[in-house]
C-alpha cells in the first residue's frame, strides 16, 4: 500500500492520506475504485436516532455518518478484494484501491492532489470507477454532468410607502417580471439529450432574500437567485450572456439596475462515452449479480469523477444507494454492500487487459 499525503496544516500531522492498495494482476494495466475516506458533519443531532459516530446495526440496515458516503464504496471495494485474495485468484488487470481525502469539501487535498502530483498514476486506458453515487436499483451507471451555473441577483429599485408607488421604483414587481423573462432561456436553449434525467438544461430560480419586514413598504432593493444546470452542449459563457441581456432589458424596462455576480460557475467536465469499456464491464457485472440493465446515464449534479473526465480519464460513476447521503440517520444496506461487492468482483475478474479484444456481449 502507498500513501500520497496532501500537506495541510489545519490537521494533526499536517497531512492528509490518500492511500494506494494494490492487488498485482497479470497485467500492469489497472481497474481503480476510488472512494472518499472523509464524511459531513451530523447536522442536527437531535434528528438523529442514535450517535452519528456510533455503528448501529438494525436488520439488513448499517447506520451511521458515512455508511453510504462515502464508506459503502471503502467497503464493497475491500470486501471484493479480499474475496478474490481468499481464493488465491489472479485478476488479468491490477486492482488498485484509492481512499482519498477531501471529497466533500473540493478535493483539492484528495483527487484533484492525486492527479496534479502522481498524475503518472492513472492511464486513459485503466478502467475507473467511482463508487459514490447511483441509484437504488443499482442501474445507473453515471458517465455525464450537466454544467452548473449559480447565479446572484441584485435588484437595485426606490423604497417607498405602499400607497405612493410612484414615488418608488419596486425590486420585488421587477423582480417577478424578470423571472417570467428568463424563462425564455428553456425556449432559447432547448436541446435534449436522453443521457439525462431530465434531458434537457434547468433554469429554476430558488433562493430570495427577505426584503422589507413590513407590508405597507414597497422594497426599493431584492436579492434572488437562479440555478441553472446545462447541457454539455452549450458553453456556459453563452448562457450567462444572454441571461444577462435578459437581465439588463427588464431592468430598463421597469427602471431599476440588476447587478449579476456568479456564485458558482462550473462548466460541465466531458462526457464517459456511454460505450466506454469501463461502462461495458460494469454493465455485464451488474447483469450477472443483479440480472438487472445497468444504463449509462448523465446527472444534473457534480460528483468527483469530474477531476478524472477533465484529465481525459474516462471514469464511471456507480454504486447501489438508499439515498440516504447527508442525511440524518443515514444508512446503507448490508444487501447492497454484499451484492455490490459481488460486481466489483465481477468486474476484476472479467476485465480483460485490453478492452478491444472482450467479446461484445
Ligand atoms: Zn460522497
Amino acid at each position: 500500500m502507498d500513501n500520497f499525503p496532501a500537506p495541510d496544516e489545519r490537521v494533526a500531522g499536517g497531512q492528509r492520506p490518500n492511500l494506494v492498495a494494490w492487488l498485482p494482476g497479470k497485467s500492469q494495466r489497472k481497474v481503480w475504485v476510488l472512494s472518499h475516506l472523509d464524511v459531513v458533519p451530523p447536522g442536527d443531532e437531535s434528528l438523529w436516532d442514535s450517535d452519528p459516530y456510533t455503528l448501529r446495526v438494525e436488520g439488513d440496515r448499517l447506520y451511521g455518518r458515512g455508511t453510504e458516503d462515502d464508506h459503502h464504496g471503502i467497503v464493497i471495494s475491500l470486501m471484493a478484494v479480499k474475496a478474490l485474495l481468499d481464493l488465491g485468484l489472479t485478476p488479468p488487470r491490477t486492482v488498485a484501491l484509492a481512499l482519498v481525502s477531501d471529497e466533500e469539501t473540493g478535493s483539492s487535498k484528495g483527487l484533484q492532489f492525486l492527479l496534479k502530483n502522481h498524475g503518472h498514476l492513472f492511464a486513459p486506458e485503466d478502467l475507473i470507477i467511482v463508487p459514490d453515487a447511483g441509484s437504488p436499483d443499482g442501474t445507473m451507471i453515471e458517465v455525464a454532468e450537466k454544467g452548473m451555473l449559480w447565479l446572484r441577483f441584485e435588484v437595485q429599485g426606490r423604497q417607498c410607502h405602499a400607497s405612493r408607488p410612484e414615488l418608488g421604483r419596486n425590486t420585488l414587481r421587477a423582480c417577478a417580471h424578470l423571472i417570467v423573462a428568463l424563462e425564455a432561456l428553456s425556449r432559447e436553449f432547448p436541446l435534449q439529450n436522453q443521457l439525462f434525467e431530465p434531458p434537457q438544461s434547468t433554469f429554476e430560480p430558488t433562493k430570495k432574500e427577505a426584503n422589507v419586514p413590513n407590508i405597507n413598504t414597497i422594497p426599493g432593493r431584492d436579492v434572488f437567485y437562479l440555478d441553472c444546470r446545462v447541457l454539455p452542449e452549450y458553453d456556459l459563457g453563452e448562457v450567462k450572456e444572454r441571461i444577462r441581456a435578459l437581465a439588463t432589458e427588464t431592468a430598463q424596462r421597469l427602471e431599476v439596475t440588476v447587478n449579476l455576480e456568479a456564485v458558482q460557475e462550473q462548466p460541465s467536465a466531458p462526457s464517459t462515452p456511454p460505450d466506454a469499456p469501463v461502462v461495458q464491464a460494469l454493465a455485464r457485472a451488474i447483469r450477472e449479480v443483479y440480472g438487472r440493465e445497468g444504463k449509462p446515464r448523465g446527472i444534473g449534479g457534480g460528483t468527483v469523477a469530474a477531476f478524472f473526465r477533465r484529465a481525459g480519464l474516462p471514469a464511471a460513476v456507480w454504486m447501489t444507494v438508499s439515498q440516504t447521503a447527508h442525511q440524518p440517520n443515514e444508512y446503507c444496506l448490508l444487501s447492497h454492500l454484499v451484492g455490490d461487492a459481488q460486481v466489483l468482483a465481477h468486474v476484476f475478474l472479467n476485465a480483460a487487459p485490453d478492452p478491444q479484444r472482450e467479446p461484445a456481449r
